[in-house]
């Protein structure tokens, strides 16, 4: 239901003054809640007329459920009901259900019946009773305009009485939830534009009931499909139909076809595979590693990584020749090369991947521009590698790199 936005009034000079704690509203609000409606807002009022109608002016043109609690006893000061009888129209009328459930609880009690509590039975004609088993004051459903406004006894007990025998199950009726279904398709390497032109046709295909979004990251775009409708599993297969379309139409670009991040993917396809991997990162300084081991039992397929931020560990545990870094420097081609297969064998992996860059600030004496890494990913007889440009801050930059290094590998290894 979570189209509905519901308002709470509750009514009492009491709660007003801080005589009495409002906890009414709080558990209706977590009824609300629970069965998926929003609430807009909780208001309190005290005893009296122009402050109970403004309030309900206020709520009834924001919400489409407004309910209320207070004001329904049989004392002068309870104003609820009257101002209810004005409000929605009608003429006030006796049930006789109510009147007899009245007359049996003084007659239980062995008290004489008074006339005000007789006029706990009246209702205005323009509403539906909720009864109250536990108190003799009446719940009370009203709608106007396609809304639903409720009014409840202040009493606790009585309220959530009315609320669990009348008011949940008759709200699960009226305002039918509808099941909202996301399905998702994660593509990498190409823009959202690309994109956009690319399945432009299937997107303007799409039922009015399903929408589509472009949720862009870091080297990648996913794609959501979300659908409202009764049935969920009606509509689950329905926009199943739609996301096999588009993700056949971009078939090249797809990484998967549900909403899990890098490394899950990742995870999956080496241990499916038998497979293992190890890294040797300079600049993102073993975050890779810490995203990869993210997901638990990655001890499977990760051996581990090699922090190879100095020079002198690229060249003693990687074996990356003095030569390369004084021809080529350490952010070069050459370099990420022999990192990643050293890396391999140094952590007797199948497959490696190896950044170096530098991710700024950097002064004039860098050989090469601010934002500049290599990256290799490597198996036992291949290497390939990419050079990239990021433009942002250091942290930025990173986070960055991370992701493309991890798509790096899922690219190398579905070449497979
Ligand atoms: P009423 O229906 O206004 O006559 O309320 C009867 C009694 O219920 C009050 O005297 C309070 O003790 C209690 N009460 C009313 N409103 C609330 C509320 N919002 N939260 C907790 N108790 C309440
Ligand atoms: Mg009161």
């Amino acid at each position: 239901m979570s189209n509905i936005a519901a308002s709470i009034i509750t009514i009492g000079d009491e709660l007003l003054i801080g005589q009495t704690i409002d906890t009414n509203s709080a558990w209706i609000a977590k009824q609300l809640n629970a069965q998926g409606i929003d609430l807009l807002r909780r208001v309190a009022v005290g005893d009296e007329k122009a402050a109970i109608v403004n309030a309900l002016d206020q709520e009834i043109s924001r919400a489409s459920l407004v309910i209320i609690t207070g004001g329904l006893g049989p004392t002068a000061d309870d104003i609820t009901k009257p101002l209810l009888l004005e409000y929605f129209g009608g003429k006030m009328r006796t049930d006789p259900r109510v009147l007899e459930h009245v007359m049996g609880i003084f007659a239980k009690r062995n008290r004489p019946v008074l006339e005000r509590n007789v006029k706990q039975a009246d209702v205005p004609d323009s509403c539906t009773v909720l009864f109250n088993r536990m108190g003799t004051a009446p719940g009370m459903w009203f709608e106007k305009d396609g809304k639903v406004i409720i009014a409840l006894p202040g009493v606790p007990f009585e309220m959530v009485c009315i609320m669990e025998d009348e008011v949940l199950p008759r709200l699960l009726q009226r305002f039918s939830s509808d099941a909202i279904v996301h399905q998702s398709i994660i593509t990498a390497g190409e823009g959202e534009s690309f994109i956009a032109e690319k399945i432009q046709d299937l997107e303007e295909a799409l039922p009015t009931h399903i929408k589509l979004a472009y949720l862009p990251g870091p080297g990648m775009v996913k794609l959501r499909l979300t659908g409202k409708g009764a049935d969920a599993g009606v509509l689950s297969a329905e926009i199943s139909i739609h996301q096999a379309a588009i993700a056949a139409r971009l078939q090249d670009i797809v990484i998967a076809l549900e909403d899990i991040p890098m490394e899950q993917i990742l995870h999956r396809w080496f241990t499916s595979h038998d497979m293992r991997l190890g890294l040797a990162e300079s600049c993102t300084g073993g975050c890779i590693a810490h995203h990869i081991t993210q997901v638990p039992g990655s001890s499977a397929y990760f051996m581990g990584g090699i922090v190879c931020y100095n020079n002198a560990v690229k060249q003693q545990i990687l074996g990356v020749k003095q030569q390369t870094l004084e021809q080529e420097g350490v952010i070069s081609e050459a370099a990420v090369t022999e990192m990643a297969q050293g890396a391999i064998k140094a952590l007797g992996v199948d497959y490696s991947l190896a950044v170096t860059g530098l991710l700024g600030p950097a002064d004039d004496s860098e050989k090469v521009p601010n934002g500049t890494v290599w990256m290799a990913v490597a198996s036992a007889n291949e290497v390939q590698t990419k050079k990239f440009t990021f433009h942002y801050d250091r942290i930025r930059n990173k986070e960055i790199a991370v992701s493309m290094g991890m798509l790096m590998i899922l690219k190398f290894i579905r070449g497979k």
